[in-house]
């Protein structure tokens, strides 16, 4: 028994989580609900009080809050064991703890150099650059001194299948030239923003498909490279990180800047996605908690009260709010058995098991924070409340990082495949159940 047991930062964690849990662990999962309770939360009014001065412009609150997170040991927490003296040190599972609480602010994980895309980034770097390219790129993010963006899709592709990838890499003895749009990657406008992890088409002819593309480096300042304009999500401009619409027009690059070497982009992109699937997924749960929270409190707000009774009074709405809890509940064993699983059997053992999280979790949370905001009436979908930019993050993780449909359609075709499977089995009772009139004497009956 931990002395943490009844702390609100576990208490919603399933008995078979909390075994598992190092004590280094609890002590961190307890620091990170005491952060973002106490420095986060009630800070949210003063960080979207900064972006107004200026929208593009890291907020200083946040400037600050990184500092200081650094300082209290809670930067860089998803690093895995293998970064030595840098990492915390965390599993998959304990991470996924702290991953979950993080979410509960929507810019909390950044305050802990936790967030997406660096995340990813990160761990990308890390695993594919030899030393120099390490010493120049994933240092400063480890430091968390600026920042990077990942660079892939295409808005004249369908980037899901990322054999389509077409922006143009051509070599010029140790220069590259790039040509061609990519859209989505943090904004350029955003100072802080020092590069792009690309993925781009470097030999378009060669046989091999899956050899086709590299993955290269590019500094944010590079010259031919311009921001045409903010991608703005369902209205939002998540400034200011935001999301661009790039041209790349005769960028130059060196060759030193490729990753792994060349044609080898698939290979990295296959390491890049695992994790950071279920962070986002379990960020969610963190934002889905918040909004379950709000709705509740508008259940037993005395100011609200149709036909003389509490929202919460309505059997419908006690019925709502039940499976609202089942569904969030059943959510988080979810992505914790995916977190399991990769521990304890890797990425590609968890393969099936990231799929089920990335497919059911934000497609459930947006159905729960949309019964949130019904219960919480008008007021639910303006700028009183996070609701509906809660409900826009549910949304759009089911296209980010790839979208659920892939992942359904490759559950599907993999679930087919044991269709042959059951046939046999079926075909054996038939046979026993053909035995056993016999034994019986009971007419054989086929249908
Ligand atoms: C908020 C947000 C942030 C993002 N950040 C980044 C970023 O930092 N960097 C970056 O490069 N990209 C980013 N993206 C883009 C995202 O990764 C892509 O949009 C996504 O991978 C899909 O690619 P696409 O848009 O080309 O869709 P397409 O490939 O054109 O697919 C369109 C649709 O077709 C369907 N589909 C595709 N394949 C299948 C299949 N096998 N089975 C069934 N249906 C299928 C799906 O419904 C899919 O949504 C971001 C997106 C969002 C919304």
């Amino acid at each position: 028994m931990s002395p943490h047991d009844d702390h609100p930062a576990l208490n919603r964690l399933p008995p078979w989580v909390k075994a598992k849990l190092s004590s280094k662990a609890v002590e961190t999962i307890v620091k990170v609900h005491d952060w973002v309770e106490t420095e986060c939360i009630p800070a949210e009014p003063i960080m979207k009080a900064q972006l107004v001065e200026n929208r593009w412009k890291t907020p200083q609150l946040m400037k600050d809050l990184r500092k200081k997170a650094k300082s209290n040991g809670l930067f860089n927490l998803f690093l895995p064991k293998h970064f030595g003296d840098l990492s915390p040190g965390l599993t998959n599972l304990e991470y996924s703890c702290c991953a979950e609480i993080m979410g509960r602010c929507y810019w909390a994980a950044q305050t802990m150099n936790c967030h997406a895309p660096e995340t990813g980034n990160i761990e990308l770097l890390a695993k594919y650059c030899n030393e120099e390219q390490k010493k120049k790129w994933l240092q400063p993010l480890l430091d968390g001194d600026g920042c990077s963006a990942y660079s892939m899709t295409e808005p004249d592709r369908a980037t899901s299948d990322a054999t389509n990838i077409a922006c143009r890499i051509t070599r010029e003895g140790d220069t590259l030239i790039i040509n061609g749009r990519k859209l989505y990657g943090n904004a350029l406008w955003n100072e802080d923003l020092a590069f792009y992890i690309l993925m781009a088409c470097s030999d378009p002819d060669n046989p091999n498909q899956w050899k086709r593309h590299s993955t290269v480096i590019v500094p944010a300042n590079s010259p031919g490279l311009t921001m045409k304009r903010n991608l703005t999500i369902m209205g939002y401009d998540h400034a200011p990180e935001g999301h661009g619409e790039y041209v790349y027009d005769n960028v130059r690059i060196p060759a030193a800047n490729i990753i792994l070497g060349e044609g080898r982009a698939f290979e990295i992109a296959q390491g890049r996605l695992g994790p950071g699937r279920i962070h986002h997924c379990m960020r969610l749960i963190g934002q889905t908690e918040r909004a379950y929270e709000l709705a509740l409190i508008r259940c037993i707000d005395q100011r609200k009260k149709p036909r003389g009774k509490l929202i919460g009074q309505f059997d419908s709405n006690i019925e709502r709010i039940a499976s609202m809890r089942l569904r969030l509940d059943s959510m988080r064993l979810v992505v914790l058995n995916a977190a399991d699983v990769m521990d304890t059997l890797g990425n590609k053992a968890g393969r099936y098991a990231i799929a089920q999280s990335k497919i059911l979790v934000p497609e459930m949370a947006a159905n729960i924070i949309d019964e949130c905001m019904q219960l919480y009436g008008g007021q639910g979908l303006t700028q009183h409340t996070a609701l509906p930019e809660m409900w826009t993050y549910a949304r759009f993780v089911r296209i980010a990082d790839g979208p659920d449909a892939v992942h359904r359609h490759q559950v599907g075709r993999d679930q087919l495949k044991t269709a042959e499977g059951f046939r046999n089995r079926h075909e054996a009772y038939q046979r026993r159940y053909q035995e056993l009139c016999e034994q019986w004497g009971v007419p054989y009956e086929t249908f």
